[in-house]
């Protein structure tokens, strides 16, 4: 795969474009700039690559629209080693995107052949990334507590056993509702049984589901 000047100048202008959607945060649209978008596509929808649209990806599933990857990356306030379990690796855009500003990054996926499509192009990329094939809900305990988690597929309600294994300080980004429209809900973790709850406003995702495919 080739990234030309071209696909360079597509994602410059996809990033002012987010910049005027209200994301300021510089080391999130400097990640931006730098990942070839495309590579996390199929072939031939390099152009719809620097849009600012969701796309369908393999089994069924969506690469998230960029303006919802700078978002929820912005609400993790994600400083360099931080430790993050991300839920939903699908494309593996977004695990690049945490990966590129510093974190250290445990990503889950169910479909099998997501998780697999993602590490080839991770690597590819110089990303060492350390993928599961597992159901997000479980979450990863053995490796945890984790300094931030984020979930990238619609879940009904905030998983327990994910807050659980987030540290004190922690941050929890994730949509919460039905299967056609989520709240972006951000929770802190101030003390052992209290969170602080924010939330974002409304988003679209595909659902998290149970089990593994
Ligand atoms: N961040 C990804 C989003 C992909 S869409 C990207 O931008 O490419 C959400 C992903 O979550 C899908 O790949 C879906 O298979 C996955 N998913 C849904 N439920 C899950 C679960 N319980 N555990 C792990 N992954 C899940």
């Amino acid at each position: 795969m080739i990234d030309s000047y071209t696909h360079k100048g597509l994602r410059e202008r996809l990033v002012n474009s987010l910049r005027e959607k209200g994301i300021n945060k510089e080391n999130v649209l400097d990640a931006m700039l730098k990942i070839p978008r495309h590579f996390f596509m199929a072939n031939g929808f390099e152009e719809r690559a620097y849009q600012d649209n969701a796309f369908p990806i393999a089994a069924g599933q969506t690469i998230s629209q960029p303006y919802t990857v700078a978002f929820q990356t912005s609400l993790l306030e994600i400083k360099p080693h931080d430790k993050v379990l991300e839920i939903g690796t699908g494309s593996g855009y977004q695990t690049a995107v945490l990966m590129e500003i510093g974190a250290k990054v445990y990503s889950l996926e169910r479909q099998k052949e997501l998780y697999k499509s993602a590490q080839l192009i991770l690597r590819k990329l110089g990303y060492i990334p350390s993928c599961f094939f597992k159901d997000g809900y479980e979450g990863l305990p053995t490796y945890g507590p984790f300094d931030k988690i984020l979930i990238t597929a619609g879940a009904p309600e905030m998983p327990k056993s994910l807050l659980e294994q987030l540290k004190i300080g922690g941050i929890i980004v994730a949509p919460i509702g039905k299967s056609d429209s989520q709240d972006m809900i951000k929770m802190t973790r101030i003390s052992e049984t209290e969170f602080n709850t924010e939330n974002l406003g409304k988003f679209a995702f595909v659902p998290m589901l149970k089990g593994k495919k």
